[in-house]
């Protein structure tokens, strides 16, 4: 829509998008109100709207996920999550440990993270473990301890839901929910939080394309949820020498393709905490929007992912470079 472009204008726009029986999708950004008219192709035809007041301009979406693509917003999105703000030039720090294993180990750890200049606290309450035998996370304790973190320091919660059950109850606790790697293509996991109000940390599977992972997105976006953030996590490779391969190339492809904000998790790719600071750089470096990190007040002591875990010490030291990093990219911390 033209900036000057009236509410009526744009009711008259939804009318006619309805009459023909498509969906319109509105979407408001800061310069310019973008409607989005889902449907078959063939049925299509842009003439039809470009002649109504208030349109600028009627562009055919060609990119299969098209909620998720440039075409569709050129300009890049900022989320929400409380009152921090993810993407659009600034940098967000999100940290915690792998698991939330008992209340003193998660304050210190968040106090940690807020004295050591991170953002957004993270933690694991429901576990995806390769091995059923492993710890699994505590549940909805976990969430409650993350809720008491929160109210102590201000730092927002992400926490993962690994299925459709737990998705409810995440709600209720925390403000950002994490699709983990392995559910990257769990379809109804993805239309489940879709359907919700709190925003979503999707994750890159292991074995997925950035092709797919947008994809991904797309189901979130199309089912009613517009603030979603993608991570990239390291992908499976034939190198063995990192737990994964951080594939540094898809922050720079994802900037290009789509404009919700891009993070990297420096954790898992590592596998070992002596690589996560560099792989963290990296991923700054090449444009992300900031970074979800592994720490533990004590590491040697962590449940889960001990190896990668980075003491609170190391972690602020890694967010000022990453600052300096950023500076030199003129990206702004977020606030
Ligand atoms: C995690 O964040 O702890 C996690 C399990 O990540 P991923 O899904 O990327 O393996
Ligand atoms: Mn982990």
């Amino acid at each position: 829509m033209r900036t000057d472009a009236s509410e009526a204008d744009l009711t008259r726009v939804l009318e006619v998008i309805e009459s023909q029986g498509f969906e319109p999708h509105v979407s408001r950004g800061v310069e310019r109100t973008v409607v989005g008219v889902k449907g078959a192709r063939e049925r299509l035809n842009p003439d039809t709207y470009s002649g109504l007041r208030g349109v600028m301009q009627v562009v055919r979406v060609t990119a299969p996920h098209k909620l998720a693509s440039r075409e569709w917003k050129p300009q890049d999105s900022c989320i929400p999550v409380r009152d921090v703000q993810i993407g659009r030039g600034s940098l967000t720090f999100m940290a915690g440990p792998c698991a939330v294993e008992e209340r003193e180990q998660l304050l210190e750890a968040a106090r940690g993270v807020k004295a050591g200049g991170g953002q957004m606290l993270r933690g694991g309450a429901f576990k995806p473990r390769t091995s059923p035998y492993d710890f699994q996370g505590l549940g909805e304790e976990a969430l409650k301890m993350l809720a008491e973190a929160r109210d102590e320091t201000g730092l927002p919660i992400v926490t993962e839901a690994r299925s459709q059950a737990h998705v409810e109850v995440i709600e209720r606790y925390a403000d950002m929910i994490q699709i983990g790697a392995r559910n990257m293509q769990n379809y109804d996991l993805l239309k489940e939080v879709g359907g919700c109000k709190t925003p979503v940390l999707l994750k890159r599977g292991i074995s997925a394309t950035i092709a797919e992972l947008l994809m991904s997105a797309e189901y979130v976006l199309s089912s009613g949820n517009d603030n979603v953030v993608l991570c990239e996590r390291g992908i499976r490779t034939f190198e063995n020498a990192t737990r994964f391969t951080l594939d540094v190339s898809a922050i720079p492809v994802l900037k290009e393709q789509t404009h919700l904000p891009v993070i990297i998790d420096p954790s898992h790719p590592a596998g070992r905490a002596s690589y996560v600071p560099a792989l963290a750089r990296a991923g700054i470096a090449a444009g992300a929007d900031g970074i979800i990190v592994e720490v533990h007040p004590d590491p040697s002591k962590a449940m889960c992912d001990a190896a990668q875990a980075l003491s609170m010490e190391t972690f602020a030291a890694l967010v000022s470079q990453l600052k300096e990093i950023g500076a030199v990219l003129a990206k702004t911390e977020t606030t």
